[in-house]
């Protein structure tokens, strides 16, 4: 049977695009659609403008630093509906970009919202489509616990397009986005009170750095209300209350829940066409070439709740491109994914945290540094970066690089290309380090810490 396209993409963001493009360079007659604008989550609604915003509140930094350097400056004055304003030109002008890379490319874009009817059968606006292959990579979206009140709070959505700056806000979750805004609106002059439910910040990651981010973020003035539960959120005059669990109340004129994701994977005609979701993420179920439970259907990014990092979704869209239409079999998995937080200080990180190595390995060594950056010397600015490296003891493989300071999304990003080759410690110590910059600690760490043991039996 004749199909309309070879390839038909639901969703234009970083995943879809990527793979249509690949795709259509091959030849592949490729159609695309998206209900939203072109460019997805990362472009308008996630990574781009929330680092522009990020960006935007570090100057905050360089500016009070600057005194330290000789420079005189007026306190100085942020217009928070300016920096929207030139963020929304920016994602305007990216979306534009995503549109016409798909147009040179050849793919046809249909705008509205996309449903199987069948497992080669899409319709978008009443119009139907057929194609051989269909990719879904529609993306997710936040959600919040069901409690009262909850209509009353904003996401980062909303959060990256507020009318004028909060006063006070209340961020809710610990995780990415929580420590991201917290960092942001901080920065920018609000006053932050973040509430997690358990002990520390950013579950899964190492815990010193948990600790570290932790410590730095309250030196920041930013409030962190650790094992708290919100049960329940009233508007109280221009503000809003909002109650814990173990009765206390917390007062703020904007909140904001940062409590994960969900996979768009609902009103899609998913079940009528046969493509299995996990019962309880509604994520769907993909191999490791992107296969969904239908063999001329795939699936990646976010809608497949594995990684959720865009890099990871344009990587597996590529390979399912190269693999479908250049006879290229790719498939997309690898298990050293580097990723970073751009809270303030930032976070880099890649490979195992000290505790998954010592689960997986029979012994490790672990070195860490935690030092003043040069900078700070005559800004004066009391902030440590802190460094860990976490070597496998019987390879002398580094199994895990961390970093909590300036620059360490850039610096774990190089760090990455060594982990991925299986670069050992002494290739580490091998390497000749530039002087004077913080990444040449990374390749003079020489003292281990003490063993969890010999430390108790100090
Ligand atoms: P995360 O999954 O990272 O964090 C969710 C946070 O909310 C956790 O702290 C979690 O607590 C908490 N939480 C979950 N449910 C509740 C609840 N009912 N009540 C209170 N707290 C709750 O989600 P995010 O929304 O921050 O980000 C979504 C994903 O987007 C990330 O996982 C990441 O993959 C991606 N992302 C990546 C970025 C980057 O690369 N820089 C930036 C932003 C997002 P607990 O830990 O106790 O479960």
């Amino acid at each position: 049977m004749e199909y309309d396209f070879d390839l038909f993409t639901i969703g234009a963001g970083s995943g879809g695009v990527a793979a249509s493009r690949r795709a259509a360079s091959y030849g592949a007659r490729v159609a695309i659609s998206e209900h939203l604008r072109v460019g997805g989550t990362c472009v308008l609604r996630g990574c781009v403008p929330k680092k522009l915003l990020v960006y935007a509140a570090h100057f905050a930094d360089d500016v009070a630093d600057a005194a330290g350097y000789g420079w005189r400056v007026a306190p100085p004055v942020h217009s928070w509906p300016d920096l929207i304003a030139a963020k929304n030109q920016e994602t305007t002008r990216l979306e534009g970009v995503y549109r016409k890379l798909l147009s040179d490319a050849g793919a046809r874009l249909f705008e509205g919202h996309a449903k199987l009817l069948d497992a080669h059968t899409i319709e978008v606006n009443g119009k139907r489509h057929t194609a051989a292959n269909i990719l879904l990579a529609i993306g997710g979206h936040p959600v919040t616990p069901k409690i009262p009140g909850i209509e009353h709070v904003i996401s980062s959505n909303e959060a990256l397009d507020l009318p004028k700056l909060p006063r006070n806000i209340v961020i809710v979750g610990g995780g990415y986005i929580a420590v991201e805004f917290a960092g942001i609106f901080s920065g920018l002059g609000a006053s932050v009170q973040l509430v997690i439910r358990g002990e520390e910040l950013l579950n899964g990651f190492d815990d010193d750095v948990r600790v570290h981010l932790a410590r730095e973020m309250r030196a920041r003035g930013i409030v962190i209300h650790a094992r708290t539960e919100i049960v329940k959120i009233a508007k109280r005059g221009s503000g809003f209350s909002l109650g814990t669990k173990a009765g206390a109340e917390l007062s703020a004129d904007c909140v904001m829940y940062a409590t994960g994701r969900k996979p768009n994977t609902t009103g899609m005609g998913l079940a009528e066409a046969g493509v299995a979701l996990h019962p309880e993420s509604g994520a769907i179920k993909v191999d490791e070439w992107s296969r969904t439970s239908v063999p001329n259907i795939y699936a990646i990014g976010d809608a497949t709740d594995m990684l959720n990092l865009t890099p990871t979704a344009i990587a597996e869209g590529r390979a399912l491109a190269e693999t479908l239409f250049n006879n290229n079999p790719i498939c997309a998995r690898t298990e050293i994914v580097p990723t970073a937080v751009f809270s303030n200080p930032t976070i880099g990180t890649v490979g195992l945290t000290e505790a998954e190595a010592r689960a997986a390995h029979t012994a490790i060594d672990v070195y860490r540094t935690v030092f003043r950056p040069l900078k700070n010397t005559l800004s004066g600015r009391d902030e440590k970066t802190l460094m860990k490296l976490v070597v496998d003891r019987a390879s002398d493989k580094v199994l895990g690089a961390h970093m909590v300071g300036p620059d360490a999304p850039e610096i774990i990003g190089g760090l990455a290309v060594a982990l991925t080759c299986g670069a050992t410690k002494q290739q580490f110590d091998r390497t000749i380090g530039i002087h004077p910059t913080a990444s040449e600690e990374f390749v003079t760490l020489r003292t281990k810490v003490p063993e969890p043991k010999a430390k108790a039996a100090e």
